[in-house]
């Protein structure tokens, strides 16, 4: 192959204007985002050396090299990861493969200020380059491969790939600095970025400067896994650096797990919850994203059973002693350790979430409101292990209240004699607090849960046992009965014999009607029913008890089931 000329994808285009032209201000994160590249090729190649170790033979110690050439104005950010292919350059640098990048490209509005906050929820990766740079060159040698390539790109719309000459293994970005850039030639100021955001790269990242005597090198950072090291050493910005690193989201940590456990089974972990919900939460392939290692090496960030899916937001690290460095990432899911691991680390999420929700409960609202609807498919999907904590862990709008009540709340404001908890399902609180059904409720104050999520019908319906041995009922169901619940405006002082008749009385003056509307509406309704719980409306629908719920069903037909 020579030099040979392609164009970008048309969204890596639309990427490369906003990041170069609209981020001043904020374009010191390239090279945050270049260590990170170069630190997740080391991490990548330490994997692969595990079972092949030839691929690191006569040059096992990774490391990031950074040298300014004054004269020359360019920056370069070397390392000794894997490197890439001709095909790999192509694939990683030409076309957009990541799933979180097609989003926010077609998120994008064309207004740049809001395009600009954008970027920073994504991350800009790579393409940052070009924000201090007009021109780029990546050369490259895969670990393993004879052949080394050329990346070259003014960021413009076009790249050339050529072959090159490269005498070792992993990459080197050349950036040719914008006029406007040049600030980032300075050590001081290079050094004062990778304090601020790559200390805790567990690689070392060393600045090379131009003596007489040749070549010196300077470490810039610590270079020991931050998760390691003791609590008291870590500062807040520096565990919060860590998030943005692992989460790739660009948030404030809504809470900071960090704790060693040395048991029967030695693992760290540092974890975090996000306090936006990320944007893909909801998509069908979305697993959990927490990153395993087995001492220090990474070994995957896409291992199913390590967190249960309800724990899905989760980010951060989780390292273990006990596992065996070369388990295949296949057979891991099925370790009897990890198994472990994820069970223990689950408790202890949910009991920091108990401590959160009684301590700080205006802070747990807002993260239920992010990550409740994901928490409550735990209700179903998790067995039995942490049902009574997770429980205890769900939040309900309610008709009674404006503030998030717990069912522990709930049980504690019942009426004498309210045998059930109540709730309704809709598309909104808003819609439910006009629906009909609520009416007789009300009237009593009887407090009915108001819910909204899809995933509520298909909880409730997992919930038989209950909550404290009350059964959940629908009051769009058939016999959500309200006879037996004192108090409210209708509670008067009479005995029940009285009670009889009157009730009688008017069973018998609504015969007549309800039998007239029978009449009138047919097979359009299995049943006509007098009704105690409306006050104002004259009617309403419900589903037969042994009937879909009326939410449910609505949402079955707008997907045509
Ligand atoms: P991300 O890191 O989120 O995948 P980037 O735009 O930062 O997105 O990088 C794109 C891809 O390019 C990386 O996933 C990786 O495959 C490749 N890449 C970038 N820098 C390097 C590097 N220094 N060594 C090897 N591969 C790299
Ligand atoms: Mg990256």
């Amino acid at each position: 192959m020579t030099a040979e000329k392609r164009t970008f994808q048309a969204e890596v285009s639309k990427l490369l204007k906003i990041v170069a032209n609209s981020l001043y201000s904020e374009r010191e994160v390239f090279l945050r985002e270049l260590i990170s590249n170069a630190s997740d090729a080391c991490d990548k190649l330490r994997y692969l050396a595990l079972t092949n170790p030839d691929l690191t033979t006569g040059d096992g110690e990774f490391k990031i090299r950074i040298a300014a050439d004054k004269d020359a104005k360019t920056l370069t950010l070397s390392d000794n990861g894997i490197g890439m292919s001709a095909e790999e350059l192509n694939d990683n640098l030409g076309t957009i493969a990541r799933s979180g990048t097609e989003a926010f490209v077609s998120e994008l509005s064309g207004d740049e200020k809001k395009d600009a906050g954008l970027i920073g929820q994504f991350g800009v990766g790579f393409y940052s380059a070009f924000m201090i740079a007009d021109k780029v060159e990546v050369l490259t040698k895969r670990a393993g491969e004879a052949k080394a390539h050329l990346w070259t790109s003014d960021g413009l719309g076009e790249y050339t790939i050529s072959d090159a000459e490269k005498a070792n293994r992993g990459t080197i970005i050349t950036m040719h600095l914008k006029e406007d850039a040049l600030e980032f030639l300075e050590e001081q100021r290079l050094q004062h970025i990778v304090k601020r955001y790559s200390d805790h790269i567990p690689v070392p990242i060393l600045f090379v400067a131009k003596t007489d005597a040749g070549e010196e090198e300077k470490a810039l950072n610590e270079a020991s896994a931050l998760w390691t090291r003791a609590k008291s050493e870590i500062s807040e910005e520096q565990y919060k650096e860590f998030y943005h690193h692992a989460a790739h989201a660009f948030d404030d940590p809504w809470a900071t797990l960090h704790w060693k456990a040395e048991g029967v089974i030695e693992y760290s972990s540092l974890l975090y919850v996000p306090t936006q919900r990320p944007f893909d939460l909801f998509h069908p392939e979305r697993k959990n994203r927490v990153k395993l290692y087995v001492k220090r090496v990474f070994i995957t960030d896409d291992c199913e059973g390590l967190v249960p899916e309800y724990l899905r937001f989760l980010r951060g690290v989780i390292d273990c002693e006990d596992l065996p460095l070369n388990v295949s990432r296949e057979l891991l899911q099925r370790n009897p350790v990890l198994q472990k691991i994820s069970s223990a680390v689950t408790k202890r999420v949910l009991s920091e979430l108990s401590k959160k929700a009684e301590k700080e409960p205006e802070e747990y609202a807002k993260f239920w409101d992010a990550f409740g609807p994901v928490m409550k498919e735990g209700l179903y999907a998790d067995g039995t292990e942490h049902k009574e904590t997770l429980l205890s862990l769900v939040r309900f709008k309610t008709t009674e209240s404006d503030k998030l009540v717990s069912l522990k709340d709930y049980a504690e404001r019942m009426k004498e004699g309210q045998e059930a908890i109540y709730y309704i399902i809709g598309e909104s609180p808003e819609a439910l607090l006009n629906s009909p059904h609520l009416e007789g409720f009300k009237a009593k104050g009887v407090e009915v849960l108001l819910l909204t999520d899809p995933i509520d019908d298909f909880w409730l319906q997992a919930m038989f046992e209950g909550y404290e041995g009350k059964p959940f009922k629908s009051i769009t169901r058939g016999s959500a009965d309200l006879d037996a619940v004192k108090g409210g405006a209708d509670e008067k002082p009479e005995d029940g014999k009285k009670d009889e008749e009157a009730k009688q009385d008017a069973g018998a003056e609504i015969a007549p009607l309800i039998a007239s509307l029978k009449l009138a509406l047919g097979d359009t309704v299995k049943d006509v029913r007098e009704s105690k719980r409306l006050t104002d409306s004259p009617v309403c629908l419900i589903a037969d008890e042994g009937d879909m719920d009326i939410n449910l069903e609505r949402l079955l037909r707008q997907h045509k089931q």
